[in-house]
């Protein structure tokens, strides 16, 4: 979906304008910025997180492991995407993004809906020990859960409804891309309209 033509026709046969999709550039970092119809059809340099309150604008999130986040407000007032790597978790791109949703938009956050996509689970993501001094967790057999982790800071900010699709890119090979697999350029896209 990184490839402007294959995503170009990917929208269009589902009647989407595909010059309303604003992207970030996704740099495994923290930083969240604010996007409106001037920014359509960019690519928002330095950043992992977006969020706008135009309604005619659709964010979107490259990943082939990390985790897809969508956020929405039930009144539609406001939505977010968010690339969330252990860095991206671990420098508080989860924070930073719900702390600006809470003080910029007055979102009340146990009225947010969010999305958790397909990103590699805790079935197959075999990690390092000093994850465990990170993310102050105990590890099962090495394996961290990534969503697990992003549960727990939803929570702190008072989300309560959260949708976990529960699909893992890394074995379930006939259906994503796994950077950790394959070492894959390709990207699936997960977008919010
Ligand atoms: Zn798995």
């Amino acid at each position: 979906m990184k490839n402007k033509v294959i995503r170009t026709a990917f929208l269009r046969s589902l009647k989407l304008n595909p010059t309303n999709l604003v992207v970030a550039k996704q740099v495994h970092g923290n930083n969240v910025r604010i996007v409106n119809i001037s920014n359509k059809d960019t690519v928002i340099d330095d950043c992992d997180g977006l969020i706008t309150t135009d309604k005619a604008l659709m964010l979107g999130i490259y990943t082939a492991d990390c985790v897809p986040v969508l956020v929405s407000a039930k009144n539609e007032e406001f939505k977010a995407a968010i690339h969330v790597g252990w860095r991206g978790l671990y420098s508080g791109i989860i924070e930073n993004t719900f702390e600006l949703l809470k003080d910029k938009f007055c979102a009340k956050l146990k009225k947010v809906k969010v999305y958790i996509g397909p990103h590699i689970r805790s079935c197959c993501y075999e990690v390092d020990r000093e994850m465990e001094s990170k993310f102050s967790i105990k590890l099962d057999n090495n394996k961290l859960d990534l969503s697990e982790i992003i549960c727990n800071k939803l929570g702190k900010f008072g989300v309560i409804d959260v949708f976990d699709v529960k699909l893992c890119t890394f074995h379930m090979e006939n259906l994503f891309f796994s950077y950790r697999r394959t070492k894959c350029v390709e990207r699936v896209i997960s977008m919010i309209m």
